[in-house]
C-alpha cells in the first residue's frame, strides 16, 4: 500500500530567544517520531496533555517542519520551501476551536475560501463547495452566517472548507473537545464517512477513547516520544500501562478489565458494549456448565 506520510527520525525543539536573540530556553517536544500511514487509513494519535500530539500533527502539514529528521506527505519533503502549498493541500488540518477557523460572512463562503487560495476556477468552487457541505451534512445551511451554528455544526464546516480542497489526508487536532456530546457525535460521525465513503485518510488526535474503537491504528505518545502502536484491540488491551500514563480507556474495556480482574473468565480486551454483553453471557454459560 501507498505510504501517505511517513516520518523518519522526527525530532522537534521550540527555542525561545529574548530580545538580542540569545537562546533563552529550548523544548524538545517530540523526539526520534517515526510513523508511517497508509492511504486511505483512520489512525489516531493519543496521549497525556503536553506528549507532543499536536506538535507532532503540525509537521504532518509543513506547519513546522523538524529540527532533525524527514517527513514526507505522499513522497514530498516537508522541508522543501518550495513544495509547502502542496503538502498543504495534500494535507489539511482542523483545529480545537471551531471559532478560530471561520473567516467567511456566509457558510458557502466560508468553505470556498481555501479553494480561491489554490487558485481554483469560480465555477469548479461552487462545485467544490457544494459537494463539500453535502459530505458534512451541512448543505441545507449553505446560506446561513456561521455565527449563528452550533459549535459541531461550524466544525463540520471547518471540515468541508478543507475537504473542497480535496485533500488526500485530513489531520484533527482534538476537533470534539470543545462540543458538547451531540457535536461530537456530528463531527465524529462525518470523520468517519469522509473516510469510509471517500477515502480520505484521517489522522485523529482525541482523549476520547470511543471515538477511536473503529481506527485502524493507534499511536500512542508520552513525554515527547512514540511509547506504543497498533489496533485499538492491541492498544487497549494495555489498560495498565494507559493508566499509568495519564490515559483512559472506552467504558466497556475497563469494565470488562474489573469484571476479569473480580474472576470473571472473559477474553479481554472487550471494546463495546456489545462485546461485552455477549462476553458475559459466554462466560456465564461457562461457569454454569
Ligand atoms: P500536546 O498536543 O500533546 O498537548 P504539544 O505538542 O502541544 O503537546 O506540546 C509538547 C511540548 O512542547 C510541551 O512541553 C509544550 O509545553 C511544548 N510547547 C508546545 N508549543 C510550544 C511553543 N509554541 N513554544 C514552546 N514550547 C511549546
Ligand atoms: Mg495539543
Amino acid at each position: 500500500m501507498n505510504k501517505l506520510v511517513k516520518t523518519q527520525d522526527v525530532t522537534y525543539e521550540y527555542v525561545r530567544r529574548d530580545d538580542d536573540g540569545n537562546v533563552e530556553n529550548i523544548v524538545n517536544a517530540i523526539e526520534g517520531i517515526n510513523i508511517s500511514i497508509e492511504e486511505g487509513q483512520m489512525v489516531a494519535i493519543i496521549g497525556h496533555n503536553g506528549s507532543g500530539k499536536s506538535t507532532l500533527a503540525k509537521h504532518l502539514n509543513a506547519l513546522l517542519t523538524p529540527t532533525e529528521g524527514t517527513v514526507w506527505v505522499d513522497g514530498i519533503d516537508t522541508s522543501n520551501e518550495e513544495k509547502v502549498w502542496d503538502v498543504r493541500q495534500k494535507a489539511g488540518m482542523v483545529f480545537q476551536n471551531p471559532d478560530n477557523q471561520i473567516v467567511g460572512q456566509v457558510v458557502e463562503e466560508d468553505v470556498g475560501f481555501g479553494c480561491e487560495n489554490l487558485g481554483i476556477k469560480t465555477e469548479e468552487i461552487w462545485e467544490r463547495v457544494a459537494d463539500a457541505l453535502k459530505s458534512v451534512d451541512m448543505y441545507e445551511y449553505r446560506n446561513a452566517s456561521p455565527n449563528r451554528l452550533s459549535g459541531g455544526q461550524k466544525q463540520r464546516v471547518s471540515i468541508a472548507g478543507i475537504i473542497a480542497m480535496k485533500p488526500k489526508c485530513i489531520i484533527l487536532d482534538e476537533p470534539t473537545a470543545m462540543l458538547d456530546p451531540r457535536g461530537r457525535k456530528e463531527v465524529i460521525n462525518a470523520i468517519i464517512r469522509l473516510n469510509k465513503e471517500e477515502k480520505v485518510t484521517i489522522i485523529l488526535i482525541t482523549h476520547n477513547m470511543e471515538e477511536i474503537i473503529g481506527a485502524d491504528k493507534i499511536f500512542v505518545m508520552d513525554k515527547g516520544k512514540l511509547v506504543m502502536e497498533g489496533s485499538p484491540r492491541e492498544v487497549f488491551g494495555k489498560v495498565e500501562e494507559l493508566t499509568e500514563m495519564g490515559l483512559t480507556v472506552p467504558e466497556a474495556t475497563l469494565i470488562g478489565k474489573k469484571l476479569y480482574d473480580s474472576g470473571l473468565p472473559i477474553s479481554l480486551p472487550v471494546l463495546t458494549k456489545e462485546e461485552l454483553v455477549s462476553e458475559i453471557g459466554r462466560a456465564r454459560l461457562s461457569k454454569f456448565r
